[in-house]
């Protein structure tokens, strides 16, 4: 049975007549920059987050670099951001004109070691940007008191986490901005580039809002320079559609997982990663030994509400993750490696110096082991015994 890493037609042709009457809306307004269906838009993904501001964008990557944007950060300054992330991250940082500082990862949650990350904090460092990879939170206590007792912004990369929680909060919510994606990839995937920057702070809001169209206000008077980072009308309109629908997007995922965990744990080598070896590089590494693990499983923590963007295995020993994926391919099982080259790894950094690319030999090990299964909402039953059966006949 073939399974798809990701069919986004699953999601989106059933809605085919809804998105088709959104878009004749459109175009019979002959409105298609900004305007009523952009703000409706934005107030539902600020109900949905529980935040005060949301500003639609052309692009994830857009939306973060709005952020860095609004908060004055350039030339001179540096951030702080986890070399285990989509390029889009460290990307933005280095476009404003700072310079990103590479953080190693925790192996069992693959976000950023917020210990190692203080040791990385100079005189220089005006912000810290957390991203939730994979869809689950950041220590987000560990990170607001880093922030808190430097001084530095927090800029919450949450292109996968949207409706994400931690401890009851929003991620995105957390920090000065929260940035998110709607790639067609992420859990609200939208027909296009898309994203959304939210905020609680009102002066920070009117920064970001005014540097969204140029830095223009009134129109054609401009105080700053921003840029041109909206989100097309029929955009919004058409994830309108979606939006209303995206708890239930959410709950499939969720189940999914649970499947896999249930059905994973009872092959033989397999584990499922400990929470109470987060950020314990040494302990993690001698209990997999001493339990013989070939594959290590995903693990929601108990104060998190995780999302799924991605369900990420560890496969252990040198060779052994490229030996699944091409076994997993060969079955006609899509699976994927996030992400085959850490930040500090990539040739575009090599300018930076030692100091903003050392000490990240988890996240290196990480980009050797991990290897992402199908794990979209509209899975069926019978595609993820597929997947299981796949991975169980690897093992055997
Ligand atoms: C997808 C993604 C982005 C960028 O979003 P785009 O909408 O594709 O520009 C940024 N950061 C992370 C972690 C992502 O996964």
């Amino acid at each position: 049975m073939k399974v798809p890493l990701l069919d986004v037609n699953a999601q989106n042709l059933p809605l085919g007549k809804e998105l088709q009457d959104a878009f004749a809306q459109v175009l019979s307004s002959g409105q298609f920059i900004m305007g009523p269906q952009v703000e409706a838009f934005e107030m539902e993904c600020a109900k949905l987050l529980g935040v005060k501001h949301a500003l639609a964008c052309s692009s994830g990557t857009d939306a973060l670099l709005l952020a860095l944007m609004a908060l004055g950060i350039g030339a001179g300054d540096e951030v702080i951001v986890p070399t285990f992330t989509f390029f889009a991250s460290a990307g933005s940082i280095a476009r404003c004109g700072a310079t990103p500082v590479f953080v190693d990862v925790c192996p069992v949650c693959f976000n950023i070691d917020t210990r190692k990350a203080a040791a990385k904090i100079t005189g220089k460092t005006k912000a810290i940007m957390p991203v939730h990879l994979f869809g689950q939170s950041c220590d987000m206590d560990a990170v607001r008191e880093l922030a808190d007792q430097h001084g530095l912004h927090v800029i919450e990369d949450c292109a996968q986490a949207i409706g994400s929680q931690y401890k009851g909060r929003s991620c995105g919510s957390m920090g000065d901005f929260g940035a998110y994606s709607f790639f067609p990839s992420k859990n609200l995937g939208g027909f296009g580039d898309g994203g959304l920057l939210v905020t609680n702070n009102d002066e920070l809001a009117d920064m970001a809002r005014m540097m969204r169209n140029h830095g223009s206000k009134p129109k054609y008077y401009h105080s700053v320079i921003g840029g041109n980072f909206r989100m097309d009308t029929v955009q919004a309109a058409l994830l309108r559609v979606k939006s209303l629908r995206y708890d239930s997007y959410t709950a499939g995922r969720r189940n999914n997982a649970d499947y896999y965990t249930r059905a994973l744990l009872q092959l033989p080598g397999v584990v499922q990663a400990d929470p109470a070896h987060c950020k314990c590089v040494d302990s993690q590494r001698q209990w997999l030994d001493d339990n013989d693990a070939a594959i290590v499983l995903p693990v929601a923590y108990a104060h998190n509400f995780p999302i799924w963007n991605q369900y990420t295995i560890r496969v252990l020993g040198a060779g052994k993750r490229d030996a699944l994926k091409t076994h997993l391919l060969a079955y006609g099982i899509g699976c994927e490696v996030y992400y085959p080259l850490t930040m500090d790894q990539q040739e575009c950094f090599a300018y930076t110096d030692d100091f903003c690319r050392s000490d990240c030999e988890v996240a290196h090990q990480l980009a050797n082991e991990v290897l992402s299964i199908p794990i979209y909402a509209e899975l069926s039953t019978q595609q993820m015994e597929a997947v299981v059966a796949a991975i169980s006949d690897f093992l055997a």
